[in-house]
């Protein structure tokens, strides 16, 4: 996502320590413990962008815990904003990198990993910057309970064809793949922004479950 600078963005992260977890290494093993409501499933968006999704299922899902994890300082902030309107209660964001996961989750720890509209990365030897490489495969496999699942939302054919591909080969299962998410409906769907986007464009959209198992 190409976003305009924003100097004050750094800054701005700091000051809302409590929406943003600002050293989320020390709760590695104890993420129920942030939230008001313990004992709840903790669900993870890699790549969150500016929240959309995220906000849409804490709002949607009280009883479900969220962590929305987002590289870019630019773009965090405006997940910020949405997450303190919405006054939601059970949504935490992470500004880190998705090759950091093992050092922030114990494993186990995790119930659902969404993956939505991820950095294509077309070119072959930026295959290993996907976000469904093997690499990160494992460490999904590693944090996610066992029969914890992937959901994976794209656009993009060449990256849902090759994610797909990628899961099987390590081993997890295929539990649902759809071709035109939009045409055959589902009435929990959370858009995300990008989803917005190109569903007013006419794209189909893709989507995958994946099921963990050890
Ligand atoms: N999920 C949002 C944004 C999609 S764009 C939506 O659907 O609208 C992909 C986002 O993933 C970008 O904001 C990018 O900064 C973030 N991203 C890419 N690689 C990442 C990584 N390794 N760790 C965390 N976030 C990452």
């Amino acid at each position: 996502m190409r976003v305009r600078n924003k100097p004050w963005a750094e800054d701005y992260i700091k000051q809302h320590d409590g929406i943003v977890v600002l050293e989320p290494s020390q709760n590695k093993g104890k993420w129920e413990q942030e939230f008001q409501h313990t004992n709840r499933p903790i669900h993870l968006e890699i790549g969150s962008g500016r929240g959309g999704f995220i906000q849409g299922m804490g709002t949607k899902n009280p009883n479900i815990n969220f962590i929305g994890m987002e590289l870019q300082k630019n773009v965090i902030v405006s997940a910020i904003d949405r997450v303190k309107e919405a006054e939601v209660e059970n949504v935490r964001l992470l500004h880190e990198n998705a090759d950091q996961l093992s050092d922030i989750f114990e494993e186990n720890e995790l119930e659902t990993i969404y993956l939505n509209f991820s950095d294509p990365w077309p070119k072959n030897r930026h295959e290993k910057r996907r976000l469904t490489h093997q690499s990160f495969l494992s460490q999904y496999q590693q944090i996610l309970k066992p029969n914890g699942k992937i959901v994976m939302k794209t656009d993009n054919q060449h990256l849902f064809e090759y994610s797909l591909v990628s899961f099987s080969q390590f081993g997890l299962l295929l539990e649902e793949v759809t071709l035109d998410l939009h045409a055959t409906g589902d009435p929990t769907n959370v858009m995300t922004e990008y989803e917005e986007k190109f569903t007013k464009k006419g794209m189909p959209i893709y989507r995958c479950i994946i099921s963990n198992h050890k």
